[in-house]
């Protein structure tokens, strides 16, 4: 098969794009990008009462977000739309037809109260109710009527359409990621195509516009592969060329036992969508808000099935797109795991540009962009998320607050004695070049008899209120001798309170 490489991302907007949805999205945009063909979105609206208000906006600004762009869509439009099903309506009858005048559809007129019986006369004795060719012969359809009474029916009753499943065959299908998958037609259902209030099913309207849209590729999640023997048999009954199929692994709760949900993002205390969503009155925080760069997220998702020949495991998107490959992914669930999520999001943060952090910086921090250089230099090798910057290094614009387990860690009855004898240290040499200001206070130390290993602390928790932060002489550096001082004081003024 020589055809152009066509895929699609095709969410239902039945709620906020979460990581699982932004990972297929990726995958189908990395396989575009490396065969050079062309990514489609087209919004899966069928099921008009599951649909969720600002959930298509939310998955547009998440694809933006992530960098994933599309080259056909509802807004950019294309030569195969209209790439919204709601406004497909009418395409979908034609199809209809065709396969009722086949016989390989027929209408149903089962209301819900007789096939709630027929499943609740089953469970009784102990069977499972399917709609197929064991039973359909005796069920309210077009297959048990004359022409008159079906003519009659039609114009009477609300019906759907269903699906004529081909009794006792095997349907052999076949997937890029699992290889041959069979399925036997006994296990599958006379699944409705066409509801009673003029919609299409998913597996109808998914099947006739993947062909229709010349898809080549049809990558999407695992959790779609139960349905991949009733689209083969649409796509064998409808006379269409079949795409080739590959489905997703499972993306697995940070236990490994169970499928990633949207409520585990509450529960382990992650964010679970690219960016924030708010439901009622609840806003959920997404990657973004939560100072996760979208390289980040790019790069950790990729590893959410994908497997890569060698050890690397900090991936721009443009090396993704160059070593990606569909052969690669696996078929066993992958674990999402957090902390791996919070190391690359460091990794990634170590590639920002010095000039582009200070602007985050600035933003953070309302520091002068000056001065945000300098705060970009210093905490850039300990930066974990770019938000809550402010909050974690306070200590760069304002004076610390002393959390009181360092300070119990560096009090004993030496450490009043120390801070004086560097305190005045830096008063005399306010006029030193902060260059020499190292080997002079080692000196200084040395005769004095205390050890470098003692004093930094003491400093450090002036300067920073904990054991923790930059270089000494950086911060001392960019705090300025004066504000060094009064900091000393500071600390000295807590201690001879205690
Ligand atoms: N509309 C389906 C969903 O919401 C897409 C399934 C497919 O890609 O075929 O995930």
């Amino acid at each position: 098969m020589n055809k152009k490489i066509r895929l699609r991302f095709a969410p239902s907007p039945t709620g906020p794009l979460h990581i699982g949805g932004l990972r297929t999205a990726l995958f189908n945009y990395l396989i575009v990008k490396k065969m050079k063909g062309s990514l489609i979105l087209r919004i899966e609206d069928t099921d008009q009462t599951r649909l969720v208000k600002g959930s298509e906006k939310h998955i547009e600004d998440s694809l933006k977000w992530a960098g994933i762009k599309c080259d056909e869509s509802p807004k950019k439009g294309g030569a195969y739309g209209p790439y919204k099903q709601s406004e497909r309506k009418k395409i979908y009858s034609k199809y209809i037809e065709i396969l009722i005048k086949k016989g390989a559809a027929y209408y149903a007129f089962d209301t819900k109260e007789e096939l709630d019986s027929h499943r609740k006369n089953h469970e009784l004795k102990g069977k499972t109710f399917i709609y197929n060719s064991h039973n359909r012969n005796k069920l309210n359809n077009s297959l048990n009527l004359s022409k008159e009474e079906l003519k009659k029916k039609l114009d009477e009753k609300s019906y759907v359409v269903r699906f004529k499943t081909k009794e006792n065959s095997t349907v052999k299908c076949q997937d890029l990621i699992r290889g041959k998958v069979s399925v036997s037609t006994k296990e599958i259902d006379d699944k409705i195509l066409f509801k009673s209030d003029g919609m299409p099913t998913y597996h109808l309207a998914n099947v006739v516009d993947d062909h229709l849209m010349k898809i080549s590729h049809v990558i999407r999640g695992e959790e779609w592969l139960p349905s991949l023997a009733l689209h083969v048999l649409l796509y064998e009954a409808l006379d269409f060329e079949k795409p080739h199929f590959a489905h997703l692994p499972l993306i697995l709760k940070p236990t490994g036992k169970g499928k990633l949900s949207k409520r585990d993002g509450v529960t382990f205390g992650f964010p679970i969508y690219p960016i924030s969503w708010k439901d009622n009155n609840t806003i959920y925080k997404g990657f973004n808000e939560e100072g996760y760069l979208p390289e980040a997220i790019n790069n950790y998702m990729a590893f959410l099935g994908w497997n890569n020949a060698d050890e690397k495991e900090v991936y721009t998107i443009k090396e993704l797109i160059n070593d990606f490959s569909i052969n690669d992914i696996n078929s066993s669930g992958a674990k999402f795991d957090p902390e791996k999520l919070l190391w690359l999001n460091f990794q990634h943060i170590q590639l920002i540009d010095e000039q582009d952090l200070s602007k985050i910086i600035s933003k953070e921090m309302g520091t002068k962009t000056e001065d945000s250089l300098k705060i970009s230099r210093m905490i850039k090798p300990r930066l974990e998320k770019i938000t809550n910057i402010k909050k974690a290094f306070s200590y760069l614009i304002e004076k610390p607050t002393i959390d009181q387990k360092s300070l119990s860690k560096i009090s004993n009855e030496k450490t009043e004695n120390i801070l004086v004898i560097i305190s005045n240290f830096f008063m005399e040499n306010k006029q030193t070049e902060i260059s020499k200001l190292k080997s002079k206070m080692f000196s200084k130390l040395s005769d004095s008899g205390i050890k470098p290993g003692k004093a930094m602390p003491i400093i450090r928790v002036a300067l920073v209120g904990k054991l923790e932060g930059p270089d000494l002489f950086d911060l001392i550096k960019f705090l300025g001798i004066n504000e060094t001082t009064k900091r000393l004081s500071l600390l000295q003024d807590i201690l001879t309170k205690i």
